[in-house]
């Protein structure tokens, strides 16, 4: 290539890189596969190599990771968080391999998976977890201890109170948390994330840290970043130091003289990922001697001791079939491939979800072509590409009107997906009553999919009120029905008629109020009339309601039939109470102001604690604030706390108030 159309090329390359840096770090949302990324950035690399004088600062292939976006505090590292060198290859390994023992013949690895997250620091002062940030650009991260403290495993409390630690780990989400995400978030017409690293640091990096805890992120941690007790040797000592510490570390490390030894490793590793409950890109190939590490050095960007062996993403071709079209219980339309099934990472797979009109048009995916198949984080199948259309085909369009009851279907503004508007769809309906049999909802054993379709279909129950007016005899109607099972099922619904009212809530399917909603209202509102009769205002006011859900409840109970399904479940005897009215409200009618940093809770935790004692939580000091929880660094709301006589708790004091048997005097 000519100089000057490798500057052209080199400069288009980053322009693009950049653009897909940004929407992978900076939006949690990459417009291409990371393995085309790869390729992109190995193109610039090499036309770099080749005219080193084109290299720029911002060139893609100079810097770590993302910038910081300005939605957290700046963090800067004192130990850079550095990326490491790709290899795609076994010549690339054995390449290193050489480099390496060029400077060491008599060189040990340690081979441990790479985990598909996010990588953070972790700062513990006198054994305290104080700070946690993200990588950033390497030296510059976002502070997100608040949404790290919800992460159950770190350790808030070390085993030892060392006066000095950092560590590095790699936030994840596990596959099994990831697939239920994206199915709630198809539910739900929300956009859901492409695979478990970009949903790990979506979720890491939320202004509420109520939302980071509900989504049951884990972290693997796997260097000492720095200690104020050394004494380590080697990698695989520093892990085993980490695991005495109460740090859940990297799965497995294992100790390799050879190359051969290290390759068959990365084999083995590469066997067992689609088995592993979490995602893994590869593994990472590290000098285990620190010792030796510090002689082989590092560039600007990644060491020079490690190694990150990726392994290619297992893709296969197949012919697409059909494309099937569900509704679902809010009477969302989704459309899945149906393809000639083929086997990919460990499983046969057949079908695979088209999200929406969109996906679809992007892809321009049409019936009879032949679609590439992957699976995202290795669990959730996808069609990525055509890789070529059939003859005659033609752009599929998802139909106009509901594949169940012929009713029009509406694309609501801001959404991707398009709804059947026919609130007594049977397929929906159907869907509804599985809903509300499910085991977070009514829980009622023995209901699932099949014995309410059949109930459907014979015409016996149109509404899940009518369940409770069911009698053994329409079970023994069905086919495959005996007396003794039927009996089991018509005990089993007698039984959830007891159920609290938060799940009587959740089961009633009203949009955007899922299971923890459900016990909110619940526990605010106490019985299912108070609740049917709140307005706006005070559905708002709870704390961790949104006007989205607000509205959502208010326009469900202004419909008459929702009214008269909920009068219909209460003539059957269906609990309408919620059953919390014992529990401890000590904090009735207080309202707390936070301020500062509290020595062991966070601020999500001790609101999330005050609100289950029936307390408030208020952003800034009036003459109304029953007390303020003061922390160190509190600023102007003590001093203002202390000019209106407001009674200051220190985090002891507040927990000896919770543990006390006397309630707090009224103030
Ligand atoms: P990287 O993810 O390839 O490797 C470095 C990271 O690996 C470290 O930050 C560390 O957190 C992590 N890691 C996991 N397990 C580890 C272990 N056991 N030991 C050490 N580190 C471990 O590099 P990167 O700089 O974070 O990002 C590049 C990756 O991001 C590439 O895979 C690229 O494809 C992807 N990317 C994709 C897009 C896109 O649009 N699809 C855009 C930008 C980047």
């Amino acid at each position: 290539m000519e100089k000057e159309q490798a500057a052209l090329r080199a400069a288009e390359l980053r322009d693009l890189l950049n653009y897909y840096s940004r929407k992978y770090y900076a939006e949690d949302d990459p417009v291409v596969e990371d393995d085309e990324y790869d390729r992109l950035q190995r193109k610039l690399a090499s036309i770099e190599a080749a005219y080193p004088d084109l290299i720029t600062p911002d060139s893609p292939t100079q810097r770590v990771g993302g910038s910081v976006e300005g939605m957290f505090e700046p963090v800067t590292h004192t130990v850079p968080l550095e990326s490491l060198q790709d290899a795609f290859s076994l010549d690339e390994v054995r390449a290193f391999d050489a480099r390496v023992r060029a400077i060491f013949p008599q060189i040990e690895y340690a081979v441990e998976p790479k985990i598909d997250g996010l990588s953070v620091a972790l700062e513990y002062e006198n054994g305290v977890f104080v700070r946690g940030s993200t990588r950033g650009d390497g030296n510059v991260g976002e502070d997100v201890t608040a949404n790290l403290r919800t992460v159950a495993s770190i350790p808030l409390r070390l085993q030892t109170p060392l006066a000095q630690l950092e560590v590095r780990g790699e936030v994840y989400m596990p596959k099994q948390v990831f697939a239920a995400l994206v199915q709630a978030q198809e539910e739900n017409g929300e956009k859901p994330f492409k695979n478990p690293r970009n949903a790990a640091a979506g979720s890491l990096r939320q202004k509420n840290p109520k939302i980071t805890a509900a989504r049951k992120l884990d972290i693997f941690v796997f260097n000492v970043q720095r200690s104020s007790e050394s004494g380590l040797t080697h990698h695989t000592q520093s892990i085993a130091y980490l695991r005495s510490l109460g740090f859940k570390t990297i799965p497995f490390c294992t100790k390799c003289g050879s190359i051969e030894e290290v390759i068959a490793e990365l084999e083995r590793i590469g066997r067992l990922r689609s088995s592993l409950p979490y995602d893994i890109d590869g593994a990472v190939i590290k000098t285990n001697a620190f010792a030796m590490r510090a002689e082989i050095g590092s560039t600007a960007k990644f060491p020079r001791w490690a190694l990150a062996f990726k392994y290619p993403p297992e893709e296969k071709e197949t012919e697409l079939l059909d494309v099937e079209v569900a509704v679902g219980r809010t009477g969302v339309l989704t459309p899945t491939a149906v393809f000639r099934p083929v086997l990919l990472a460990g499983t046969t797979v057949a079908r695979a979800t088209l999200h929406n009109q969109d996906y679809i048009d992007e892809k321009e995916i049409r019936i009879g072509d032949t679609v590439v198949i992957r699976k995202a984080g290795d669990i959730i199948p996808e069609v990525i590409r055509v890789a070529s259309h059939a003859e005659g085909s033609a752009p599929y369009r998802l139909p106009a009107v509901c594949p169940s009851c012929g009713a029009p279907v509406l694309r609501e503004e801001g959404e991707a997906a398009l709804r059947c508007v026919n609130p007594d769809c049977p397929a929906q309906l159907l869907r509804n009553l599985i809903h509300f049999c499910s085991r977070d909802a009514m829980d009622i054993e023995g209901l699932g999919d099949a014995v309410l379709e059949k109930l459907t279909a014979a015409g016996l129950l149109t509404r899940a009120s009518e369940l409770y007016t069911l009698k053994i005899e329409d079970f023994l109607s069905l086919e495959g029905f005996q007396e003794k099972s039927a009996g089991n099922l018509c005990a089993a619904i007698a039984r959830s008629k007891e159920n609290d009212l938060s799940r009587l809530i959740f089961a009633l399917g009203i949009r955007h109020i899922g299971q923890k909603a459900g016990k909110l209202l619940a526990e605010h509102f106490g019985t299912m009339e108070a609740l049917m009769n709140a307005g706006l205002d005070a559905l708002t006011a709870i704390e961790g309601f949104g006007e989205i859900m607000a509205r959502s409840v208010v326009d469900f109970f202004a419909l008459p039939q929702s009214r008269a399904e909920v009068a219909a479940l209460a003539a059957c005897g269906v609990n309408m109470t919620s059953q919390k009215e014992t529990v401890d409200l000590r904090f009735a009618g207080k309202t707390f102001v936070l301020t500062g940093t509290l020595p062991t809770y966070s601020r999500a935790e001790a609101s999330a604690l005050i609100e289950r004692y029936g307390g408030k939580t208020a952003s800034s000091v009036s003459k109304k604030t029953s007390y303020v929880l003061a922390g160190e660094e509190a600023g102007s709301k003590l001093t203002k706390a202390q000019s209106l006589g407001v009674p200051i708790l220190t985090e002891a004091e507040f927990l000896a108030m919770i543990a006390s048997t006397e309630t707090p005097e009224e103030s």
